[in-house]
This record gives C-alpha cells, sequence and structure tokens, in this order.
C-alpha cells in the first residue's frame, strides 16, 4: 500500500518512513506543503500521514483544500501542539485520527491499519480466502491454520488482492503499491512475487488475466 508521509521534521519523518516501510507500506515522504499539494494532485494513495505544523502551506489548510476533492483517502495527522483546538480544527478539516507527538510507530501502523480496513469496508483484521487467511494487524499469513512466510512485499501484494476479490488488478496498480518514489522498479517484480505467492500458497489463488492482470476470485 502506497502512503504519502507529510512530515518536516527529519529525524521523524526519516524514522516514521523507515518504519512503515518495515511494515510492508511503499512511502513517499515529503517536507512541506507545497510538495504534499504537488503529490496529491499527481499520484493515488492509500493513505496520508500528515503533519499539522508545515512549512509552505500549513497541514490543515492543505487537508481542507484536498477534502474538496477527495474524501475517502484516511488521513491521520500528527500534531506537537498538544491542544484540544489544534486537534478538532485537524478532525475538522477532514482528518480520520490523529496522534499526538511523540508517538509511539506501532500505534500509528496500527491505527493506519484500521483505517485502511475501514476505508475499503472490511471492518475484520483478517482477510479470509479459503483456506489462507491474512491477518493485517500481526501482519501474518496462514494456510490451513499455519503460517506462512511472506517477504514484506509478497504481503503488500496479498493483501491488495485480498482487499480486492473479484476486481483484476493491473501490474502498474499493482506495482505503485509496492514501490515509493526513488525505489528502483524491478522488472517483472510483480510477476516474480506472484509466482512466489502461487509457490507457498497453492496455484489456485491468484488468477491470472492475460494482458489485463491479476485477481483472487
Ligand atoms: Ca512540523
Amino acid at each position: 500500500m502506497r502512503v504519502l508521509l507529510v512530515e518536516d521534521d527529519f529525524l521523524l519523518g526519516d524514522g516514521v518512513r523507515a518504519g512503515l516501510k518495515q511494515a510492508g507500506f511503499a512511502v513517499d515522504w515529503v517536507r512541506d506543503g507545497q510538495a504534499a499539494k504537488l503529490a496529491l494532485e499527481t499520484e493515488s494513495y492509500a493513505a496520508v500521514v500528515l503533519d499539522l505544523g508545515l512549512p509552505k502551506i500549513d497541514g490543515a489548510e492543505l487537508l481542507k483544500w484536498w477534502r474538496r476533492n477527495d474524501t475517502k483517502v484516511p488521513v491521520i495527522i500528527l500534531t506537537a501542539r498538544d491542544t484540544v483546538a489544534d486537534r478538532i480544527a485537524g478532525l475538522d478539516a477532514g482528518a480520520d485520527d490523529y496522534l499526538i507527538k511523540p508517538f509511539d510507530l506501532d500505534e500509528l501502523i496500527a491505527r493506519l491499519r484500521a483505517l485502511l480496513r475501514r476505508s475499503v469496508g472490511q471492518a475484520a483484521p483478517i482477510l479470509q480466502h479459503g483456506d489462507v487467511e491474512l491477518d493485517a494487524t500481526m501482519h501474518l499469513v496462514r494456510k490451513g491454520g499455519k503460517v506462512v512466510e511472506l517477504s514484506a512485499r509478497e504481503f503488500t501484494l496479498l493483501h491488495e488482492l485480498l482487499l480486492h476479490t473479484g476486481r483484476v488488478q493491473s501490474r502498474e496498480q499493482l506495482e505503485q503499491h509496492l514501490y515509493g518514489w526513488g525505489e528502483e522498479v524491478e522488472s517483472n517484480s510483480v510477476e516474480v512475487h506472484v509466482h512466489h505467492l502461487r509457490k507457498k500458497l497453492g496455484n489456485e489463488l491468484i488468477r491470472t488475466m492475460r494482458g489485463v492482470g491479476y485477481v483472487i476470485d
């Protein structure tokens, strides 16, 4: 899943980016409101992690602008300003959740996953298909009750396909969820990950639609 991180503090931003990447997200990180605006206009994201105090365009202002165009993508705001008024302003501007700095990275990831589940209408933390189940909270996949080891990208790919069961995802769409900016997209990487997923979880799970993409029926 591709996430936009908007944070001007270098140390914090770097830490959050590393943590989200570790958790299997593809992360684009920008450090001011103007750059965030450009990113939101040109890319598509599964979620946004937004600092409120930003150079050039303030986080709440940016969010208000964006919510006029897009109301669906979940946004978590980060704020150092521990005042009720700031949080209310952020939520009024269209944020779905907030965290007060300093916050725990695991909590951010857990809340992000909860928002992502809700945004695709899946309230249950476990996605199931036949004897395969994916637990997004624990970042675990089981087949027939046994844990199967997946790489971060294999996990992301499976997650994406399970979230959109019955809908074909093109290779380009899937690549978008696997890679952030500046990360080199390995050629045939989606095909390779699908191949590995089939080896680990069974050939029949993911269907190839030749020339179109992949689907879990
Ligand atoms: Ca800031």
